[in-house]
This record gives C-alpha cells, sequence and structure tokens, in this order.
C-alpha cells in the first residue's frame, strides 16, 4: 500500500499528473482489499475518465487487473482458444450467436462477459434470461464445461479478473465507461486471463456507443491490438457502426430469443451478417480458416443451416440451464404488458435513436441504477422497422414489454422519441463494417 494518501493521488489525476507505478498499485489494490472505498474509487475513474492516462500509466493498470486474480493455462486443449469481446452497443447479442458457433466450427471459446453498462445491456444478463443459466460458475467446473463443449460463458469471478468485475460495476453506476484506458484495461483484463491464442475485438463506433467520435473508437481498437499483440495474444479488431441498434431486439431476455433464432437460420439481417464476420475473423486467428472472408463463408453457411443449435443445447444444459430453450425460445419469460407503438404521422424513419433505448430499457428496470440493484430481465423493445424504411400512419414501430402499466408509458414515450420520422429519405447508411485492423503477427 502507498504512504500517500488517496486523496493526494485523486487530486494528481485530477490536475492531469501522470501517476506512478507505486500510485497506481496502491490505490487499486487497496481498493480491492477494501481499504479504499468505493467513493475515492469513483472519484479516481471520474479524474481518469477526464484525464486520461498515458501508455506506462495504462500498461501498469492492466497489468494490475490481470494479476488481480488468476491467469488461466488451458494449453492442455486439443485445438486453438479464440475469444470475441464488444465495446458495447445497443441491441448487440453477437456473443450469445458467436461463441456456440465459433465451438462448433472448431475454436474452444473460454468466454468472459460483463453486465449491463451503461445504456447498453451485458452477456451475462442475456445468459440468465435462459431460465436456470448460471454465469458465476467455479474455475473448475468453467474448464469441465469448456473441455466437454468447446466453449463456457461466465463472468468476472473472485478468481479470475476481480478487480475487473469491481470496477466494472462501479463504473455502471457512476458514469465513468467512457475512457480509452478504462474500457482497454477492462476488456484485455479479462480476455487476456482467460489464457486465449487470439482475440478480436468489436468496436462500436457512432452515436450508440460509449466514444461516438470516429477518432476515438479508432484509438481505442489500435490501443486494444496492440496492447493484445505486444501480449502475445494474436488481436484483431473491426470497427463496426452502432448509429442504430443492432437487429430488432433491445432489452435482455428480448435479445436472448432473437439470438438463439439467429442461431436456427432465422436472425435479422446485421445480427446474422455481423456475427458471421466476427466468426471469421477468430477462425482466421485460429489458424482453422485461410482468410476471414473463408471463415465467414463458412460461418454463415453454419448458421443458415442451424448447425451450432445442438452445441448451445449442451452448453446451456451444463451450465445449469433449461436446454429447450435453445429450440423454443417462446419459453424465456415475457414480461407482463405489451404494447404496439404505431406511427403518428407517414414518413421515412430517419434514425433509431440507441442510447434513447438503451437507457428506456433500464429506466424501466432492465438495467441498474445502483450497483446492487436486480435486473428485470424480461422488459425491452423489439423494433417492427429499419433506419430508411417507408412507414404509414398508423404502421407498428415497435412493441413495448414492461413490468407494469408505468414501465409501459414510459416506453410508448421512449419509443416514440428513438423512432425520428420525417418527410425525406434519409442517406444510405454506411457498411456496418467500416474497418479492420488485423493481428500483428
Ligand atoms: N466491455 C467491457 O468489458 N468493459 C468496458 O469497459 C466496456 C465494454
Amino acid at each position: 500500500m502507498s504512504l500517500l494518501l488517496p486523496s493526494r493521488i485523486i487530486e494528481k489525476k485530477r490536475g492531469g499528473g501522470e501517476l506512478t507505478p507505486e500510485e497506481l498499485q496502491g490505490i487499486f489494490e487497496g481498493f480491492l482489499a477494501g481499504d479504499v472505498p468505493d467513493y475515492q474509487m469513483a472519484a479516481l475513474l471520474m479524474a481518469i475518465h477526464f484525464r486520461g492516462m498515458g501508455p506506462a500509466e495504462l500498461d501498469t493498470l492492466l497489468d494490475l487487473m490481470i494479476r488481480s486474480g488468476a491467469i488461466l493455462d488451458l494449453s492442455h486443449l486439443p485445438g486453438p482458444r479464440v475469444d470475441k469481446h464488444s465495446t458495447g452497443g445497443v441491441g448487440d447479442k453477437t456473443s450469445l450467436v458467436l461463441a456456440p458457433l465459433a465451438a462448433e466450427l472448431g475454436l474452444f471459446v473460454p468466454m468472459m462477459s460483463g453486465r449491463g453498462l451503461g445504456h447498453t445491456a451485458g452477456t451475462l444478463d442475456k445468459l440468465e434470461a435462459i431460465p436456470g443459466f448460471k454465469t458465476g460458475l467455479s474455475l473448475d467446473a468453467f474448464r469441465s464445461v469448456l473441455e466437454d463443449v468447446g466453449v463456457a460463458m461466465i463472468g468476472q469471478t473472485e478468481e479470475i479478473a476481480p478487480l475487473d468485475r469491481r470496477l466494472y460495476a462501479l463504473r455502471d453506476a457512476t458514469a465513468t465507461v467512457p475512457s480509452i484506458p478504462l474500457i482497454a484495461a477492462s476488456i484485455l483484463s479479462k480476455k487476456l486471463a482467460e489464457g486465449i491464442q487470439g482475440l478480436v475485438l468489436d468496436v462500436k463506433c457512432g452515436s450508440g456507443s460509449f466514444l461516438p467520435e470516429p477518432d476515438d473508437s479508432r484509438q481505442l481498437a489500435l490501443t486494444m491490438t496492440s496492447l493484445g499483440n505486444g501480449r502475445g495474444v494474436r488481436t484483431a479488431a473491426l470497427l463496426t457502426g452502432m448509429d442504430a441498434p443492432l437487429g430488432r431486439a433491445v432489452g435482455n431476455g428480448l435479445e436472448t430469443r432473437e439470438a438463439l433464432e439467429c442461431l436456427a437460420g432465422n436472425g435479422p439481417r446485421d445480427l446474422t451478417d455481423l456475427s458471421s464476420a466476427l466468426t471469421g475473423e477468430m477462425l482466421y486467428l485460429g489458424g482453422l480458416a485461410q482468410s476471414p472472408e473463408e471463415g465467414m463463408r463458412r460461418a454463415r453457411e453454419a448458421l443458415q443451416e442451424g448447425r451450432a443449435i445442438p452445441r448451445m443445447i449442451r452448453l446451456v444444459e451444463r451450465q445449469g440451464g433449461n436446454p429447450s430453450v435453445v429450440e423454443d425460445p417462446g419459453l424465456i419469460p415475457m414480461a407482463p404488458e405489451q404494447d404496439v407503438l404505431t406511427a403518428n404521422v407517414s414518413g421515412f424513419v430517419r434514425e433509431i435513436e440507441p442510447v434513447a433505448l438503451g437507457y428506456g430499457v433500464v429506466e424501466m428496470g432492465g438495467g441498474r441504477r445502483r450497483m446492487e440493484d436486480p435486473v428485470d430481465l424480461r422488459v425491452g423493445f423489439v423494433l417492427s422497422v429499419s433506419p430508411g424504411d417507408w412507414v404509414e400512419r398508423g404502421d407498428p414501430l415497435g412493441e413495448i414489454h414492461a413490468a407494469d402499466a408505468d414501465g409501459l408509458e414510459w416506453g410508448r414515450q421512449t419509443l416514440r422519441r428513438a423512432v425520428v420520422l420525417g418527410p425525406g429519405a434519409p442517406p444510405p447508411r454506411p457498411s456496418l463494417i467500416r474497418e479492420r485492423i488485423p493481428a500483428f503477427h
């Protein structure tokens, strides 16, 4: 523990100073040990959010976060170990599609994910929408599922990446998510502790991402690929558009249903395309495809044929969930109050504002106001339209799923605000995949 007071360290960062390895170690290890309270850590995170971190500080923070727990040795597995992580978007349920798909195509996928963060929903909450599914496995159980099924999906534990677990929950509740060093250290600490050989990062850009400015999301992608490759994990990134929700469903359980439909070959086009592209990159990094394009083709075929469904059934079964849900997503519990919002004028759908919908779900109980809040996994929206569509007055814009009448009314207002109608056609949308940053070696 540093002799410096936490308040002095916070003050130094607040003033734009560069923290020494000893100062970083003192305050972050003190936080994990319970000596530095949440309020001081929240203040430091806010100072980092505004002041940033230099490369040496980020390197030290990443080391501290990785070494806060165990680093898995999975070298005994008889195949390449590759994972994917997204920087967070609205409606982004690709992990639920591509993890079993990549395993079906020959990779081992030891996936450690997060919960809802800011306006985005998290993979763990979505998985827990499957009745009985457990994301808090012990390390031994995690290894055993991975060995048997080729894929296992858990959260940060007290054993792996515990510092990220604590910081992640605090950042979610204190508006300190959008920070290049904090996002990079959070993502890479989990992923580098997984004992993987390859990593594909889906770095979101656009209004629904944490870093809407294209230069910032590109900088985040370059920072993470450089750190990952520098530490011996072949790390590539796709910069992908997040100007509208991905797919049609927004909200944990609704997104899980849509992901399962996608696994059965019936997903919306953008979700199918992105899941196939990311899986293609994973196969290429793992040496199982000659090129990302070949990998993508194989992934798309497997998705269309529903070939990953049996693997998803085994995964759900092994992690304690009801496997029947995989072939019958209608078994996922639904919210008691539902309504369809219709267009009050005719016009083009000029925009579907992802942040409004994402925070709408949080406000309706589908995210956390405080770290310890339970989440209502049933609430959310299912869109009936996409940007660029023409709608007549009275046409459906989307469904609202809420826990009670107040939530339903909130949902109606949110959806009305989020789906922007206008007389002129919007400009054509750029392609979903904006840029590819290959692995360095
Ligand atoms: N995903 C993470 O795991 N951490 C972040 O900070 C953002 C997205």
